[in-house]
């Protein structure tokens, strides 16, 4: 499935694209086209089943990404909702993205700063840490070869890099 080029778009597009792919981004483009929209209108101008466009409008709102508005529909007597686009939260929703991978990698180089590591150079071989490596007698407890220092100095390097870029980002 291709995904439809979204170089000129809004950032709520975008950020929509990213979150679920092509759907996604018909109904953001949706949208933004028409203003307070109901799930039907979206369906109809999208080409996208009305099952289909709830389930992203429903995501999208979990996010605090779009308002739905209760409104009812004088024609059908019955309650719709209309859909707008918080593009003011589109920000906040791309920091908090990056704030959980920065925290996740943060994490990632705790673990790695913790201890040295040991590996038997078997790709479907877990590392081990130090500790467990001894009370192992430095063999590897899945398929028993003997397990060597492992450098992970250079891993460490690019987690802290990608770590600062990512802080840069936060506070500028
Ligand atoms: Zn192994």
């Amino acid at each position: 499935m291709a995904l439809l080029s979204t170089d000129y778009d809004d950032p709520f597009v975008k950020i929509s694209a990213m979150i679920g792919g092509d759907e996604y981004l018909k109904v953001a483009r949706s949208l933004l086209k028409t203003k307070d929209a109901t799930d039907e209108e979206i369906a109809s101008s999208t080409g996208l089943r009305i099952n289909m466009v709830r389930k992203v409008l429903y995501d999208l709102f979990g996010k605090a990404l779009i308002t739905g508005i209760r409104v009812k529909d004088e024609r059908k007597g019955w309650f719709v909702y209309r859909w707008r686009t918080r593009r003011d939260e589109v920000e906040n929703f791309i920091r908090s993205q990056k704030k959980k991978i920065s925290d996740r990698l943060q994490q990632r180089l705790d673990y790695e700063s913790s201890s040295d590591f040991y590996h038997c150079g078997n790709e479907d071989c877990r590392k081990l840490p130090f500790q467990e490596a001894l009370e192992e007698f430095f063999k590897c407890p899945s398929c028993g070869k003997v397990v060597n220092l492992k450098k992970n100095d250079k891993l460490k390097k690019s987690l802290q890099f990608k770590i600062g870029e990512l802080r840069n980002d936060l506070n500028p």
